[in-house]
């Protein structure tokens, strides 16, 4: 059990002199419930842009006038970034797609990228995140193999409507539980630095922690132009610090992941620190719409900071 609203409020306020103490609990609680190895994975976008929903920090968002093309990417090119991926240790690969959910091309397209990588003798745990879906497809997905879903749900319940209209919270909470119920492992998480308030990022990781997701990516706004949020400023590393270390302690067990802004938010420096302050996995290689940093600066400052990979065997 994770600590309550009230406190993990107390400690997205803490000032700058206690946030060494803060992570430093973090870090303890992190190596006590997860030790000390580091999950990384690799993603892949099998559908890019022309999305018609309005996430307002989605350059992918067919509604807004961002400088994301749509793309597809063919089975060859699939088989291809998860060669790579399995490459660098990484023991998960996540094909995303920007739609509000699959429709049955798309799903047939990720079947058969699924059936290919494995005929290439890839072991990598296979996991998605194509958007909101109904029972039936949940049941499709346990069919292909797929292990875990992502499915964020991007900001606090009552910050959502502010972010969000063409879908609802609710909505994104009804596909957690049915692929929670069909025994896929549940990767929820959200991106911060959207005009939310310090008590609505409390109450969003409260609301993460009462939905307990086995992993919890964390982004941080990178203002992308043509979005409805392009005006919004970049985080500051020290809130970003406070609110990785808080959700570490609102969620001692999860698999907290650095998704994506971080380079933008924290820099070199902030990825050390953070890495020591409650996160315990990594994506390497580029995000959706922006570049990350290079798989082997992540995978050096894992080595120099001795925290192992986490093995394809130990998390089977
Ligand atoms: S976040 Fe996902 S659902 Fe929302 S606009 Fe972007 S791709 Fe579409």
């Amino acid at each position: 059990m994770g600590l309550p609203e009230a406190d993990l409020l107390a400690c997205l306020q803490v000032d700058d002199e206690a946030l060494p103490e803060l992570l430093e609990i973090a870090h303890d609680v992190r190596r006590r419930w997860c030790g000390d190895e580091v999950e990384v994975e690799g993603i892949v976008s099998v559908k890019t842009g022309g999305c018609p929903e309005d996430c307002h920090f989605c350059s992918q968002s067919g509604l807004f006038p961002s400088p994301v093309r749509a793309a597809r990417l063919d089975i060859e090119q699939m088989v291809q970034a998860a060669r790579e991926t399995r490459s660098t240790g990484a023991t998960e690969f996540c094909i995303v797609a920007a739609v509000r959910g699959p429709d049955e091309k798309l799903l047939a397209e990720v079947r058969a990228g699924i059936e290919a990588i494995r005929a290439d003798g890839n072991d990598i745990n296979i996991a998605c995140s194509l958007g909101i879906l109904t029972a039936s497809q949940v049941a499709q997905l346990v069919g292909m193999g797929v292990h875990r879903y992502n499915h964020n749900l991007e900001t606090a319940k009552s910050h959502f409507p502010a972010v969000v209209t063409t879908h609802t919270w609710e909505e994104r909470w009804a596909t957690l539980r049915l692929v929670r119920g069909a025994g896929i492992e549940v990767c929820c998480g959200g991106i911060l630095g959207m005009g939310e308030t310090i008590e609505q990022r409390a109450e969003f990781a409260a609301q993460l922690a009462a939905l307990a997701p086995h992993e919890v990516p964390m982004n941080f706004l990178d203002p992308r132009p043509g979005t409805p949020f392009s005006h919004l400023p970049v985080m500051s590393s020290g809130d970003a610090l406070r609110a990785i270390a808080t959700f570490r302690l609102a969620m001692p067990r999860t698999i907290l992941r650095f998704a994506g802004g971080r380079e933008l938010t924290l820099g070199d420096l902030g990825t050390r620190d953070g890495l020591l302050g409650g996160i315990n996995a990594v994506i390497v290689g580029n995000y959706l719409t922006t570049l990350g940093r290079s798989p082997t600066e992540d995978l050096a400052l894992l080595e120099e900071l001795r925290m192992p990979i986490k093995a394809l065997s130990s998390t089977l």
